[in-house]
C-alpha cells in the first residue's frame, strides 16, 4: 500500500528535488505537461530582457559578432551534445524538427543513391508524430523518383519489414502517444545490418534520458528543444549528422547561412564543411539564446540521475493508478516495462477530454491526445513523489464524482 508519506520519504531522499527552484511554476500547478511545452527556467525571463535592451538595443548591428549571434547555431548545438551522445560540431540549433526532418530525408536519400540505386522504401511508423510522416509525403510528392513509404503499426514489425529495398527508417525514440521507448544501439545496429539508414526523432527522449548517437552509431537525429529541454514556446529545434557523412552531400534548403562564404555573396552555392551546411536562413536570435538557460541547468546534474527520478516517478504514477483508479475505465497504453518506457505515462478513457479539462481546472496540467487518450509528462527536475499522489488523488475525484462530465468540455479547444 502507498501512502502520502510514503512519497514524502521518497522525496526526502530525492539528490534532484531542490532543482525544482530554478523554474518559475506558477501556485498550486502540478506541470504534467512538461514534454508538450516545458516550465520556464527562473533565469529565462531577465536574460530575455538583456537581450532585448543589451545586445539588441544597445548593440544593435554589432551583436552579430560581440554577442556571438553568428555562431549561436554551432554553440548552442555543442552543448546539447553533452546530452545526446555526440562530440562537437556535429550539431546544430535551427529551424523547426519538421524543416530539419526535411532536411535529413533529403541527405539520407541522396547518400543512399550514390551507392544502393534500388533502395527506395523509407519506414515509417503508422503512430510517429503525424509531422514525421507528413514531411516525408511532402518530399516524396517533390522529388518522385519512385519513393515509396511503408509504415509499419507497431515497433515489432521493423524486423520483418527491413530488407533490401529499405533506403531509410525514421523513428520516434519515444513515442510521443504511448511513451514506447526503442532500444536504440540494438534497433540501429538491425537498420544498418540491413543496409539502411536511420533519422531518430528525439523529440520526447531528448532531456528525459541518456542518449548516446556516437555509441549506437547512428546516422542522422532530430529534436526540440521546447518540451523536456524548456528552451521556451516555439523555440528552435537541433539538427545531428554522423560526421562521416557532413561533406558527402548537401541538404535542400541551401540558404545563405549554410554557404561556406555567406558574405561574400556569390551567386553560386558553395556549402560550407562540416555541420554549418545544415543551416538554412537568418535564426530567431531571441527565442534561440534562451535556450541556453533550460540546457545550463541539465550540463549542471547528468542524464543518468534524471532517468532515475524519472522511473522513480513513472513507476509510482502507474502503481498508484493501480492501487487508487482500479475499475474507473482507464487503461495504461505506456509499457510497464522499464525499459520500454521513456518519461510520460498514458492511459486510455472514454472520457479522456472532460477528464483532462476538469484536472486542468484544477491546476492539474496534463494533455490530451487522440483517441481518448489522457497524457502526463514527467519532468523529473521540476516534480516530486508528492506531486505524483496528489495527480492521482485528483483523478481518481474526478472520476468518481463524474466532474469531467460539463457541457462546456464537449466543445474542443483549438490547441488539446
Ligand atoms: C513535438 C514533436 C515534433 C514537433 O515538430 P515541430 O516542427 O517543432 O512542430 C516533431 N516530432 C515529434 C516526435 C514530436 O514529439
Amino acid at each position: 500500500m502507498i501512502t502520502r508519506e510514503k512519497c514524502q520519504l521518497k522525496d526526502d531522499e530525492d539528490l534532484l528535488f531542490s532543482y525544482k527552484s530554478q523554474f518559475s511554476i506558477p501556485n498550486k500547478t502540478i506541470y504534467l505537461d512538461g514534454n508538450s511545452l516545458g516550465a520556464l527556467p527562473q533565469k529565462s525571463a531577465d536574460f530575455a530582457h538583456e537581450i532585448i535592451e543589451k545586445e539588441w538595443g544597445k548593440g544593435l548591428i554589432n551583436s552579430w559578432n560581440t554577442e556571438n549571434w553568428w555562431e549561436l547555431p554551432v554553440y548552442l548545438g555543442n552543448k546539447i551534445a553533452k546530452i545526446i551522445g555526440a562530440d562537437i560540431n556535429e550539431t546544430v540549433v535551427t529551424d523547426t524538427t519538421s524543416i530539419n526532418l526535411f532536411k535529413t530525408i533529403a541527405s539520407a536519400l541522396k547518400i543512399q543513391e550514390i551507392n544502393n540505386q534500388y533502395r527506395k522504401v523509407i519506414i515509417v511508423e503508422k503512430d510517429s508524430f503525424p509531422t514525421d510522416i507528413y514531411m516525408l509525403q511532402g518530399f516524396i510528392d517533390l522529388v518522385g523518383k519512385n519513393y515509396e513509404i511503408d509504415f509499419i503499426n507497431s515497433p515489432g514489425e521493423l524486423e520483418e519489414k527491413l530488407n533490401h529495398y529499405t533506403a531509410l527508417v525514421i523513428l520516434s525514440h519515444v513515442n510521443y502517444r504511448t511513451g514506447y521507448l526503442y532500444d536504440m544501439n540494438s534497433i540501429t545496429n538491425k537498420i544498418k545490418e540491413n543496409g539502411a539508414l536511420v533519422i531518430w526523432d528525439l523529440c520526447h527522449s531528448v532531456g528525459a534520458l541518456p542518449i548516446n548517437l556516437k555509441e549506437a552509431d547512428a546516422d542522422f537525429a532530430v529534436g526540440c528543444t521546447y518540451k523536456y529541454l524548456n528552451g521556451g514556446p516555439g523555440s528552435p529545434a537541433f539538427l545531428w549528422v554522423n560526421p562521416k557523412y557532413h561533406n558527402l552531400v548537401t541538404q535542400p534548403l541551401s540558404g545563405w547561412w549554410g554557404h561556406a562564404k555567406p558574405f561574400d555573396m556569390t551567386s553560386d552555392y558553395e556549402p560550407a564543411s562540416g555541420i554549418r551546411r545544415y543551416l538554412s536562413g537568418t535564426q530567431p536570435i531571441i527565442s534561440m539564446k534562451l535556450i541556453e538557460c533550460g540546457l545550463d541547468i541539465f550540463l549542471k546534474t547528468d542524464m543518468e540521475k534524471i532517468r532515475a527520478k524519472s522511473i522513480s516517478l513513472t513507476e509510482l504514477f502507474i502503481s498508484l493508478m493501480d492501487q487508487e483508479c482500479k475499475n474507473l475505465g482507464c487503461k495504461l497504453i505506456t509499457p510497464r516495462e522499464i525499459k520500454y518506457r521513456g518519461s510520460h505515462v498514458s492511459y486510455y478513457h472514454p472520457n479522456a477530454y472532460g477528464i483532462i479539462q476538469e484536472l486542468i481546472s484544477k491546476g492539474i496540467i496534463g494533455d490530451y491526445r487522440e483517441p481518448r487518450v489522457m497524457r502526463f509528462g514527467i519532468t523529473p527536475l521540476y516534480l516530486s513523489h508528492i506531486d505524483i499522489w496528489d495527480a492521482v488523488q485528483n483523478i481518481k475525484l474526478i472520476l468518481k464524482d463524474g466532474s469531467w462530465n460539463k457541457e462546456k468540455y464537449k466543445i474542443r479547444n483549438a490547441v488539446t
